[in-house]
């Protein structure tokens, strides 16, 4: 039997580094399993182009990755500036809601515009404004409609449209904005396979936004990225109304106290497990090989802690957009992940919640594929739905061979934890279907004679279809 080149699944974000044929090539044949593409740096031709050919180099590779368009959510920034500003610590500041004026300074205090007019109504006195992804931190010193005076924490520099984090503070920003639905309008006509919504604040904003996919012809499942305190509030019932969850490590480490993020990561991936849903942990965890041959070895620990904790996904931002070497980046999760999996004992996750008959099943196909030497398990699924239990159950060892004949469900099953996907036409006779799919799997040498497949199934017996496990030996 080959052994899976990891369980834990690899997401990489698609940019300059990674758009070229040769290059999509080389990172998919290194294992990337979900193409990520950030609409916070992309246009729409450039989505067209890049997804058609995530797809061709795929089909040519035998090896199709799914592809997740990532909208950008409501985001809050400072205005245009012409040049860099110095601010000074203690400076006074003013945020108002108008276009500043050029220099942006008034009365001898500095004057900087945010697009969101409705700032100052959420804000009080000695609340904290960060830009610039958390360099530069701003308290409220008065807040009034127009503007809202604030005091410079440190010395520091304000350069133009600059990203604000308001860590705690709710705002009635709208879930999905008019970008988001334009952008989401070309994932769809590119039938791309999963949408990531950023800053998720509950489970009502993935039900707009399923209901925005359905109304416009998609059956794409919804990421929900959890990127802030709200996210982290409401985390049961987004992880309830979304079909996987990301853990956006890079706005949430802005929103949150840096100490709680490690136990907001764990909390989370725990509670997805129990949930049976796909978690990814994301952004940071190669960083420093955006320019250097090799990570830190905090980065080694990082992506090691993702794995033991039982991620199903880890994901590259930078590392794969404008990073000097994605392939080696990729090939380094590779090495850790099947590493940290090897040492992970095997035995099945007992704090998933299972509750049809036939997913109770999959625990026990599960258990006998772990005691048997060169074994693993083959589902047949239309829905998905059997193969991500199979996934959240962490049969560590033991190969899951998914089999589907509802084109595009391949695609979507790469981010689960241990499956590996095939597309194949099923038979009205199962006993066919299952001959097929071992045939398959023979040919593409994943399985030799004398292996064994644990095989969930439905079966004829006394005129009825049944449910059932069998042990085949591959002949
Ligand atoms: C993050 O904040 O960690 C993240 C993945 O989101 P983005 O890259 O959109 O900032």
């Amino acid at each position: 039997m080959k052994k899976l080149l990891r369980q834990t699944k690899v997401i990489a974000t698609i940019g300059p580094a990674t758009e070229s044929e040769e290059m999509l090539e080389a990172i998919i044949k290194e294992g990337v399993d979900v193409c990520r593409i950030n609409m916070a740096h992309a246009d729409h031709n450039w989505v067209r182009e890049i997804s058609a050919k995530i797809r061709s180099v795929g089909k040519k590779l035998n090896r199709e990755p799914a592809i997740m368009m990532d909208v950008k959510g409501p985001e809050i920034r400072t205005g245009y500036l012409q040049e860099e500003i110095q601010l000074k610590e203690n400076d006074p500041l003013d945020i108002i809601f108008k276009a500043q004026p050029v220099p942006p300074i008034s009365d001898g205090v500095w004057q900087i515009e945010v697009n969101y007019d409705k700032l100052a109504s959420h804000l009080k006195q000695g609340d904290t404004i960060l830009l610039d992804n958390g360099l530069i931190r701003l308290i409220v010193i008065e807040s009034s409609p127009k503007k809202l005076r604030c005091n410079v924490s440190q010395d520091c520099t304000l350069k133009s449209r600059r990203h604000v984090n308001l860590p705690g503070i709710e705002t009635d920003l709208p879930s999905l904005t008019e970008k988001d639905r334009r952008d989401s309008l070309v994932g769809i006509e590119c039938s791309h396979d999963y949408f990531a919504l950023s800053f998720t604040r509950d489970g009502d904003s993935i039900d707009l936004f399923r209901h925005f996919l359905r109304q416009n012809g998609s059956d794409a499942q919804i990421i929900a990225k959890l990127e802030d305190q709200q996210g982290v509030s409401n985390i049961n019932e987004i992880i309830s109304a979304s079909d996987a969850i990301m853990i956006a490590r890079g706005d949430l480490g802005i929103e949150c106290a840096f100490e709680d993020l490690p136990v907001i990561q764990r909390k989370t991936v725990g509670a997805c497990l129990a949930n049976g849903k796909p978690v990814i942990v994301a952004t940071h965890m190669l960083e420093s090989m955006i320019e250097s041959p090799v990570p830190t070895r905090a980065e080694i620990s990082d992506v090691a802690n993702a794995v033991f904790e039982g991620a199903d996904c880890l994901m590259l931002s930078g590392e794969t957009t404008t990073g000097k070497q994605p392939v080696e980046c990729i090939n380094l999760l590779n090495r850790v992940a099947s590493r940290i999996e090897s040492e992970i004992t095997p035995g099945l996750s007992d704090e998933l919640k299972l509750f049809r008959p036939k997913a109770k099943m999959l625990k026990s196909a599960a258990m006998l594929a772990m005691k048997m030497k060169n074994s693993a398990v083959l589902v047949f699924t239309r829905s998905g739905d059997l193969a991500s239990k199979l996934g959240a159950l962490r049969p560590n060892g033991a190969p899951l061979f998914a089999f589907t004949d509802v084109d595009g469900l391949h695609r979507r099953l790469r981010l689960i934890w241990g499956i590996e996907p095939f597309l194949m036409s099923f038979n009205d006779d199962p006993e066919l279907t299952i001959k097929h799919a071992i045939e398959k799997l023979k040919g593409e040498s994943w399985v030799k004679e004398g292996d064994q497949l644990v095989t969930v199934t439905n079966v004829f017996a006394g005129g009825k279809v049944v449910e059932s496990i069998q042990l085949r030996e591959v002949e």
